[in-house]
């Protein structure tokens, strides 16, 4: 064919035509060396090598993090958007089998066959309402997340077993929660179990400023099986109608906002990440920085494995696109138009070159027992 190929590319820009075919890989592209590329893909390629984009930009555009900031203050065009929730608690309290359960029931009859990929973060549907589930029910992801500045759950549903009580981790877990500043909604879990006592842990909450309202305090506390799907459906009202008290609203009508839920390298697929919009709305092909990675958003799935033309505020995505593996935590900005996410992204893979030579050139202890 006429078009440029991996062997075309290598030549100008002195790589060896497998790296590049690695690249592609990463994007991915699946080709051989002598398949020829569309504009698109050369142009991300490039830009990954910092070839491309004539204009400077900006200071703060290259700066995802501000830009995410700023976006997530926008108040124009508001809507209501659905609740993120994480489940939280000590473990064997419940949270695998509370999670697995809403993932098999709740779905529409359309969706009959349920969730077929674990992409993280999932949605279910109850009455007229959708909410988006987390699906990382480990400590350590919430805390990795926070830390890196992504506030993504809006609730925190807080399992704790009604035969074993408040344990260690249950304790964890309202600290993290109120560090996050996110309603906790209790779920008393195993009350079908003969020794179970779920007075006692209502008592035992209270130590930690967990009261509910006929005790005069302000938690939701809700009684629950989730082995065997008891009271469910309770649980679900009351997250909604959490929600509602707290008015949780976003503009879709804007350029894609948010944050990295997870993110891996797929052997078919290149890089994959699981995205959680969080503002606007994102559309197949939109250019995007994600992290330190960029690229156009070339598949969009949900965690039914559905191709979605687009998705609003609150929902997961699975994408594929990004020439780099991105990072838990990690924000994205959808760009109105290629150039600048080309520039933005072009400014990333710089930063990260020289944070590269820094490394390189500069051998420490610590970097060198890094590498062994
Ligand atoms: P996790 O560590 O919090 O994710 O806990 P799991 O969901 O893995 O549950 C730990 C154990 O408790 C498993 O054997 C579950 O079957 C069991 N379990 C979870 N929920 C219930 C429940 O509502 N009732 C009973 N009887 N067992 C439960
Ligand atoms: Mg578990």
């Amino acid at each position: 064919s006429d078009g440029m190929n991996a062997q075309d590319l290598g030549k100008i820009l002195h790589r060896e035509p497998a790296e590049i075919v690695k690249k592609l890989f990463m994007l991915g592209v699946m080709v051989n060396q002598n398949q020829s590329l569309d504009k698109d893909t050369i142009e991300i390629l490039a830009a990954d090598y910092g070839i491309g984009a004539e204009e400077k930009i900006e200071e703060n555009i290259s700066d995802i993090d501000t830009l995410y900031d700023q976006e997530m203050e926008n108040t124009e065009h508001l809507e209501n958007r659905p609740p993120v929730v994480t489940i939280m608690g000590h473990v064997d309290h419940g949270k695998t089998t509370l999670l697995d359960h809403l993932r098999h029931s709740h779905i529409t009859a359309g969706e009959a066959g349920g969730i077929t990929q674990a992409i993280g973060a999932y949605q279910v549907r109850h009455s007229d309402n959708v909410i988006t589930f987390l699906d990382t029910p480990g400590h350590a992801a919430f805390t990795e997340m926070r830390a890196r500045g992504a506030n993504v759950t809006d609730i925190t549903i807080l399992v704790v077993a009604a035969d074993d009580g408040v344990m260690p981790q249950t304790i964890e877990a309202i600290n993290h929660a109120k560090a996050a500043g996110t309603p906790i909604i209790v779920a008393v879990n195993k009350v079908d179990k003969p020794d179970a006592n779920p007075a006692h842990v209502t008592e035992q909450l209270a130590e930690y400023g967990l009261i509910p309202e006929d005790w005069g305090g302000d938690t939701i506390f809700v009684n629950i099986s989730a082995k065997f799907g008891e009271n469910i459906d309770e649980l679900l009202d009351m997250i909604v109608l959490q929600s509602e008290m707290m008015e949780l609203k976003a503009n879709p009508d804007q350029a894609a906002v948010g944050s990295v839920i997870e993110a891996r390298l797929d052997q078919g697929k290149g890089s994959v990440a699981t995205l959680l919009v969080q503002q606007g709305t994102m559309h197949v092909g939109d250019p995007i920085v994600v992290g330190h990675t960029f690229g156009r958003v070339r598949t969009m799935t949900n965690e039914r494995g559905r191709d979605l033309k687009k998705a609003t505020p609150s929902t997961p995505v699975e994408i594929t696109g990004l020439n780099e593996v991105p990072e838990a935590g990690d924000h994205f900005v959808v760009f109105p138009d290629e150039k600048s996410a080309r520039a933005a992204g072009e400014a990333r893979a710089k930063e990260a070159q020289m944070e590269e030579r820094r490394k390189t050139n500069h051998v420490t202890l610590d970097n060198l027992f890094d590498s062994l």
